[in-house]
């Protein structure tokens, strides 16, 4: 299945995974069930730590509550690698905590240029999903 992802989606991921560099930066998907991811929610990783992320609980329930003014759901979550692949790891699958989720990748491993991938995460199998970037207007 292929996943698209609304204008300025994947620009927003990458910036925040430069701005947070060396840690892990994460953040979370919003969109309609099944749908198009529409928005990014960039969030505070609160362990500051280049190989393990933990969403701030406060900005998650913030992203939650935005996502539902406009009628989305999350529907997934984005993590950078700083200095590896942009692959689950096994610490990523062994926390994801929805198999309807997507899981979506930064991988740094070369700095200059960056790799987003998106996988879903079902019953600790990986399985990577095809992204489609919608081109801005602009
Ligand atoms: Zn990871």
């Amino acid at each position: 299945m292929t996943v698209r992802l609304a204008a300025g989606t994947r620009q927003q991921m990458l910036q925040h995974a430069y701005d947070c560099h060396p840690e892990e930066a994460c953040g979370l998907l919003a969109g309609p069930v099944d749908g198009d991811v529409q928005r990014v929610f960039p969030t505070t990783n609160i362990l500051h730590s280049s190989t393990n992320y933990t969403i701030d609980p406060k900005q998650h329930l913030a992203a939650i509550r935005a996502a539902d003014q406009e009628g989305f759901e999350i529907v997934g979550v984005f993590h950078s690698h700083p200095h590896t692949v942009g692959y689950p790891s096994v610490t990523d699958v062994t926390l994801a905590p929805d198999p309807t989720w997507l899981y979506v990748l930064v991988g740094m491993e070369e700095y200059g240029s960056p790799t987003v991938r998106a996988f879903r995460i079902s019953d600790g199998v990986i399985t990577e999903e095809e992204l489609e970037f919608e081109e801005s207007m602009t």
